[in-house]
């Protein structure tokens, strides 16, 4: 299964995908999540991503294109993946179209989890990330058992920097001029499945699951 999660921010991609990848044995390949990976270990491509992320505004198309395609050659792609936060633009989905042309191979289905523009910035500004694993929850909507600790590794949670309220509505935003195109180029494809993004997480993934149908 070859498959993308579009979305706003906020929307639910990271919390669908982790499911996602269980149920389907796919590698999820989060651009968000390479970029802040790079940006703990303080390589070059942290630092430079880093100038853009904190702002809120997208990290430039040529460098976001370069990590996927290479990501894309590895052997655990072979039988499918599951891309979250890629593409992010036309220029974006197209390079992958032509990536992925030269591997012979086609996305199965974009999935585009729909949440309204109203729920996005309390679902951002809430969440919490957990600093060793990655796991992601809310304040309220998903919280921990144990406040602010991971209830899968036990390690610190933390909140991004770019989901403070003034930085979401920007990447809301550019969402809306750059990334929501998408719906109708992957419309145009005849591969876009929309699920209802507004219910609870398990009713979301369900959607998802069903949509998706059983192909692996
Ligand atoms: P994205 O990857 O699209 O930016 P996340 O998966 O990180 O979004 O979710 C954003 C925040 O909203 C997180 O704090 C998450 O726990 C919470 N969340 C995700 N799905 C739901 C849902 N269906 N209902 C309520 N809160 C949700
Ligand atoms: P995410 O974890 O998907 O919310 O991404 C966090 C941030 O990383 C975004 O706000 C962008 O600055 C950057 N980023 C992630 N994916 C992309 C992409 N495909 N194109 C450009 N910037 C990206």
């Amino acid at each position: 299964m070859r498959i993308v999660l579009l979305g706003p921010p906020g929307a639910g991609k990271g919390t669908q995908a982790a499911s996602i990848v269980k149920k389907y044995k796919i590698p999820h390949i989060s651009t968000g999540d390479i970029f802040r990976k790079n940006i703990k270990e303080k390589t070059a491509l942290g630092n430079k991503a880093k100038e853009y992320i904190d702002k809120g505004a997208l990290v430039p198309d040529d460098i976001v294109v370069a990590i996927v395609e290479d990501r894309l050659t590895k052997e655990d792609c072979k039988h499918g993946f599951m891309l979250d936060g890629f593409p992010r633009t036309v220029a974006q989905a197209q390079a992958l179209d032509e990536k992925l042309q030269n591997l012979s191979i086609n996305l199965d289905k974009v999935v585009n989890i729909e949440v309204p523009k109203e729920e996005l910035i309390e679902r951002a500004v809430g969440r919490r990330i957990c600093k060793e694993c990655g796991k992601t929850y809310h304040i309220k909507f998903n919280p921990p058992a144990k406040e602010g600790v991971c209830g899968k590794c036990g390690e610190e949670l933390y909140q991004r920097k770019d989901d403070i309220k003034e930085t979401v509505s920007k990447r809301i935003e550019i969402y809306l001029q750059e990334t929501k195109p998408l719906i109708n180029y992957y419309e145009k494809q005849k591969i876009l499945i929309k699920v209802n993004g507004e219910q609870d997480i398990d009713k979301v993934f369900s959607d998802i699951v069903n949509a998706l149908g059983s192909k692996i």
